[in-house]
């Protein structure tokens, strides 16, 4: 199968246009777009010694690789500005093979006290307890402490550039030159930032996890995950966790994802330009308690995030309170008639989910977190105004004395009281 454009012109080609052209592989049939190949094995040649056996050939068996997930592979490459990707069932798969291949038992990993829940559980309970590999929980904001934390068997050290769900943001650049110095490798989970936003393999990382099941995707219908980096490191990851433990992506989803990613430079226009609206909106209302987004100057990394992210934006994810109890909470997020409560984020609709402000995990969370839980809102594409009026109506709605406003909507609203639109 032929690529176009190949490899060599990729690097060439602005964001946009990757995105629409980045891993298309056309076929005999000339179809402008790579068909979707729902076959579990390819032809082989008649003399075996033809064959190449490497794990992730091509042309054998869709564990090992099939035409849809190359072709995303190779663009989900390009897009991060790595050498080799793997795409994997989803993001908590491409989590864990990072995890099983690259560490072994006897070997130490540090992680971000900010972390996504698996990642949480996977280095509490999962890995510890069933391998006795030793995990470090670590404030990655404090550099001393990341340096002390360091052990000479410390294999790899595990960020997020901005941490879900509390959007704490890290210094991938000095991260991955403390990490480096003490051998190890750095893996950054950058769902919350994905490419051309941020791309931490030029800042030092030496893995990116992607959750494709967000943004990339971006349409709420498919799942997905990967890692990206060095041949080195990559194709062990697809001898290993692929093909032997069988955490591959099906082809449907393959060809889903990458459909949804040739949007993806246009769509995070929106959700970066939005979400700084939504920030400034919800932080100048006296009913609103708290708000974490890295792009307010309120923000602890506003500075680190504004460098790092080189002017581009701030992301998608906010993380707030509104004034008063949980159920007040509770009852601000029934109000909402547009932004639907529901897990998931970086979909092309507006998402809000509760988070607890139970355990250990979030001890070491920022003051308000601990005090209040939060929610945690990913902005979608949506006209901006609509989204800052849904939030104002579900505030005057919570909060009856202190607007106009009773009831969230008037009856001749498009949205309706089963808080779904109704045309
Ligand atoms: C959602 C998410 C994951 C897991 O992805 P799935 O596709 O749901 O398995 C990993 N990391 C982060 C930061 C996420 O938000």
């Amino acid at each position: 199968m032929s690529q176009r454009p190949d490899r060599r012109r990729a690097e060439t080609l602005s964001d946009l246009t990757l995105a629409v052209h980045g891993g298309n592989r056309l076929d005999s049939t000339k179809a402008l777009r790579t068909p979707l190949v729902m076959a579990n094995s390819y032809e082989l040649p008649d003399d075996p010694s033809d064959i190449s056996w490497s794990a992730s050939a091509p042309g054998l068996y869709t564990r090992n690789t099939g035409v849809n997930q190359a072709g995303l592979q190779d663009k989900l490459a390009a897009l991060d500005g790595g050498e080799d990707a793997v795409a994997l069932a989803s993001g908590v798969a491409a989590l864990h093979a990072v995890f099983f291949t690259h560490v072994r038992v006897g070997d130490h990993v540090i992680v971000s006290d900010v972390t996504y829940e698996a990642t949480w559980r996977l280095w509490t309970e999962l890995l510890p307890q069933r391998y006795g590999i030793e995990a470090t929980f670590v404030d990655v904001g404090d550099l001393d402490a990341l340096r002390a934390a360091l052990r000479p068997n410390t294999r790899i050290v595990c960020i997020e550039a901005i941490a879900n769900p509390t959007t704490k943001v890290a210094d991938v650049g000095a991260i991955a030159e403390i990490t480096h110095a003490a051998g190890a490798i750095l893996m950054v989970d950058s769902t919350f930032t994905p490419p051309p936003f941020y791309r931490p393999l030029a800042d030092g990382a030496d893995l990116v996890v992607h959750s494709l099941t967000k943004y990339i995707n971006g349409h709420g219908d498919a799942m997905g995950g990967a890692v990206i980096g060095s041949r080195e490191l990559i194709e062990p990851i697809k001898a290993d966790a692929m093909v032997d433990v069988g955490g591959v992506i099906s082809p449907f989803n393959a060809w889903q994802i990458h459909r949804g990613s040739v949007t993806l430079p246009l769509r995070l226009r929106q959700h970066l330009a939005s979400a700084l609206a939504v920030a400034e909106f919800l932080e100048s209302d006296p009913r609103v308690e708290y708000v974490y987004y890295p792009g307010l100057p309120s923000h602890p990394e506003h500075d680190l995030a504004t460098r790092q992210f080189g002017g581009r934006g701030y992301g998608g994810m906010i993380a707030f309170a509104v004034a008063g109890d949980p159920d007040t909470q509770n009852r601000f997020v029934a109000n909402l008639r547009l932004i639907t409560s529901g897990f998931s984020l970086g979909h092309d609709d507006s998402l809000i989910v509760h988070t607890g402000t139970d355990g250990a995990r979030v001890a070491t969370y920022p003051l308000p977190f601990r005090t209040f839980g939060h929610l945690r809102l990913s902005v979608g594409i949506e006209e901006t105004s609509d989204l800052l009026a849904d939030l104002e109506a579900a505030l005057d709605a919570t909060f009856p004395s202190s607007g106009c406003l009773v009831e969230p909507r008037a009856a001749d609203s498009a949205l309706t009281r089963s808080g779904r639109m109704s045309r």
